[in-house]
């Protein structure tokens, strides 16, 4: 399940998003599907709700006895945990540890919800710790994904928060920095980004607020770019991140050859993978189209996908080859190939021993041009339809 901050019209996590490209996040509420809380996130959970309890124990929070009665009620219930899932959190829970001790006399305060909805509707947040001396504010992030490190700097995920948690203690220190960490203990990866107090507040005052109330109203100049872009629910039918692609795609001035020199296809390469994507991204949003709902697109239709034969009893076509007299139709483990077993037998008596447990499952539905030979499919849809 989402967490509850991350229902807000406009999350501190899609913020690199609307914060760039304002016009997104009305632009992009029809295509939005319901964030399904996946085994990667629930794994994170389970990873910050470790570390905390570590935390919590270390930091003086809770005693040695409930610590240990919760440790051990971890280890047995979640489905997570394993010797190399805990190491990771040590490692986070060591590098906390010796952030703390680089403060002298800090206060620690851990998972704390904090609000910065003065500068963005709805906007809340956890910052995971949250360190403290009378001049600095530190925030610690615990990212345990290790597909791709997320940084630091600049981030304004992480930047909201930090607002957020300045906004919830700034009347009892006199903060003057504030500083910020992601550490991902699975990609060995720590990043920390800094700026002064009066540095966050004018980009919440003159950059943040006033983007947010452009986003809300879904005023502003859309703003394409991968990074922007890739998260993005509108990111099939987004014209702007056509056009940016296109243009990308033409901009190229090849020189008067035939023959594409060494730099042209330097060039090409240089965008294909951005190309590619979008074009991905475009070809999985019309074929999920017309495929769930129907949709259909002038020159294109639904059809099978290609399939192969397969045997839809192995056991059964052993005994029957074997009476038939066949020895060799067995790999040394399993069934020799479909082709193999037919190429053995031959074409007709294959057909005539085997041809009832021959099955031929339907392909993949595939859109391809209308001219394909292949008979056109009804979408689940329609199907749904014709069955009603
Ligand atoms: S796809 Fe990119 S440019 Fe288009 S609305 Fe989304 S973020 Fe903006």
């Amino acid at each position: 399940m989402a967490s509850p901050e991350e229902h807000a019209v406009l999350s501190a996590s899609s913020s690199a998003r609307w914060l760039n490209c304002t016009p997104s996040v009305v632009f992009s509420a029809p295509y939005e599907v319901e964030r399904k809380d996946t085994t990667f996130t629930a794994e994170g959970t389970a990873a910050h709700a470790l570390a905390e309890l570590k935390l919590q124990f270390d930091t003086g929070k809770i005693t040695k006895r409930k610590f240990n009665a919760q440790l051990k009620k971890f280890k047995a219930e979640s489905e997570y945990y394993s010797v190399s899932f805990e190491e990771f959190v040590d490692d986070y829970v060591g590098f906390v540890n010796e952030t703390i001790a680089e403060y002298s006399d800090p206060e620690v305060e851990l998972e704390q919800r904090v609000n910065f909805s003065d500068w963005v509707p709805e906007g809340y947040g956890t910052s995971d710790v949250v360190i403290m001396t009378d001049s600095v504010l530190h925030i610690v992030d615990l990212k345990f994904g290790k597909g791709v490190a997320v940084s630091a700097i600049e981030n304004t995920q992480l930047m909201l928060y930090a607002l957020g948690t300045y906004y919830e203690f700034n009347m009892a220190y006199d903060f003057d920095t504030v500083r910020m960490t992601i550490h991902q203990p699975r990609l060995y990866d720590t990043s920390t980004y800094e700026l002064s107090v009066k540095e966050l507040l004018d980009w919440a005052d003159n950059f943040v607020k006033p983007r947010a109330e452009l986003a809300m109203a879904g005023e502003g100049d859309y703003a394409p770019s991968e990074k922007v872009c890739q998260w993005c629910p509108a990111k099939a039918i987004c014209k702007a991140r056509a056009d940016l692609n296109l243009q990308n795609a033409i901009k190229y001035d090849f020189a008067d050859s035939n023959e594409l020199e060494p730099a042209a296809i330097s060039d090409v390469l240089s965008q294909s993978k951005v190309i590619k994507k979008w074009l991905e991204d475009v070809e999985d949003y019309a074929l999920t189209q017309a495929r769930d709902q129907g949709q259909s697109f002038p020159g294109w239709k639904l059809v099978a996908g290609r399939s192969n034969r397969k045997i839809a009893n192995a056991e059964a076509a052993a005994s029957i080859l074997s009476k038939a007299g066949y020895a060799e139709i067995y790999k040394p483990q399993e069934l020799i190939t479909l082709t193999n077993l037919e190429k053995l037998v031959g074409k007709k008596k294959f057909g005539d021993l085997l041809n009832d447990i021959i099955v031929k499952p339907e392909g993949k539905p595939t859109l391809v041009v209308e001219t394909d030979k292949r008979p056109e499919i009804s979408s689940t849809a329609q199907a749904v339809k014709d069955f009603e």
